[in-house]
């Protein structure tokens, strides 16, 4: 039995894992950390579940986006230590609110990270901020299913493909009671970089990993900086940022993802909300606004009683869409796309960073160079 002919078309959900009936396949990592299924010949049985079950090779159930809204949160430490405006916080309460549980990406003790249950809101945050790693989704697929059957209201949070994942995988159940939100998504990077990049902080600063955030909004929601405690001392960089950012470590089916659009798996699409000042001028705050795509009936029924906690504008759909590449198409390869990984396999972690760096660090400072003759010529011409 083979699931996939190329790398490009297997995005990591663990879909087949979780059904397989003999459970002959196990995700371990390539060697550039993805997590891949690997099927032990002497189990399986050809059933065919597997290949079935793939979101990302057959269709995906579609929800067309219906209505877009900018969106706050009304709680100003809610919205400071979540990614965008803290849509999700709010639409999670709400599953609390039913006694449901909450499903998404957290860290785990080393810093790695995978998805969790969560039953109150202390757990659940631990799931606020955008995590810029492909998170492990372990066995949360069969905790959901159980969680369904047991009749409780399920908020299943995570990237498209993860959600079309679970919903395939669901097909057979009643899911009446089971919300989802995806994310836009620029691309999942590799677990063993961002491994290989917190040994490298700890050996330049010296000392132990205690915490990390992928964008420190203390400098601002526009800033693309990640901050990294060592022994509970911060520290700022992007070095992380600008390999992420540039797609030197994203998965490779991510460059070929089938969810760049507008057709969605989830009840709700949570996004960064790009282009807000031209859409809601006076809206940002430059602490953080999210774009919340409603993409059915049962999400809209639910939002109507989160909004309460949040302060929403209703915005046009297309114009709102427009700013946020990831809603129509996916990320680009860079154009050196072998930079990092050929020197990542050859020379090691460090000196593959270095080489990407220097070579964004420089496109960069080039680009603003040119805006800011450009901006000095306007002035001039007046
Ligand atoms: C890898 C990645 C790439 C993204 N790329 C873009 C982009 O290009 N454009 C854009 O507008 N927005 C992007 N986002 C989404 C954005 O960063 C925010 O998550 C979104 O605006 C929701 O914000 P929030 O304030 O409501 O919640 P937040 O507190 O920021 O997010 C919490 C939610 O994100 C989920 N989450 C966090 N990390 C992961 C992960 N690694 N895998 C799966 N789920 C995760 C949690 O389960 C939770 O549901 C990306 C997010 C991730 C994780």
């Amino acid at each position: 039995m083979k699931i996939f002919e190329s790398k490009n078309n297997c995005c990591g959900c663990s879909a087949c894992e979780q059904i397989c009936p003999k459970n002959a396949i196990k995700m371990t990592p390539d060697n550039e950390g993805f997590l891949y299924p690997e099927i032990d010949g002497s189990l399986c049985v050809e059933c065919g579940a597997c290949k079935n079950v793939c979101a990302f090779q057959n269709d995906y159930e579609k929800n067309k986006s219906q209505k877009a809204y900018a969106v706050k949160h009304k709680d100003f430490d809610t919205r400071m230590t979540s990614r965008s405006g803290g849509v999700f916080i709010a639409i999670s309460d709400y599953i609390f609110e039913k006694n449901g549980t909450v499903y998404g990406a957290a860290f785990d003790n080393d810093f790695s990270v995978c998805h969790i249950r969560t039953t109150n809101k202390s757990e659940r945050d631990r799931l606020k901020g955008s995590k810029y790693v492909q998170s492990d989704v372990k066995d949360t697929f069969a905790s959901v299913k159980k969680d369904l059957k047991n009749g409780m209201y399920v908020l299943f949070s995570g990237t498209a493909c993860q959600v079309a994942g679970l919903k395939n995988y669901l097909k057979n159940i009643d899911t009446s009671k089971l919300y989802t939100c995806d994310l836009v998504c620029h691309g999942v990077p590799s677990p063993k970089i961002w491994k290989e990049y917190l040994d490298y902080c700890e050996k330049k600063y010296n000392g132990k990993v205690t915490n990390a955030d992928f964008r420190d909004k203390t400098l601002g929601w526009n800033a693309h900086k990640e901050a990294i405690w060592i022994d509970n001392k911060k520290y700022n960089s992007n070095e992380y940022a600008y390999l992420f950012n540039d797609n030197y470590i994203s998965r490779p089916s991510c460059f070929n993802c089938k969810f760049t659009n507008l057709d969605r798996p989830a009840d709700f699409t949570l996004a960064d909300f790009w282009g807000i000042d031209r859409i809601v001028p006076d809206f940002n705050d430059n602490k953080g606004v999210s774009l919340l795509l409603v993409n059915s009936e049962k999400g809209a029924k639910i939002f109507d009683s989160c909004k309460k906690d949040i302060y929403c504008v209703d915005c046009d759909l297309q114009k709102s869409a427009k700013p946020n590449p990831n809603l129509y198409m996916p990320s680009p390869k860079p154009e050196d796309e072998n930079l990092f990984w050929d020197n990542y396999k050859k020379l090691g972690f460090e000196k593959a960073l270095k080489k990407c760096y220097k070579k964004v660090f420089f496109i960069r400072l080039r680009i603003r160079i040119l805006e800011k003759l450009k901006k000095i010529k306007r002035i001039f011409k007046k």
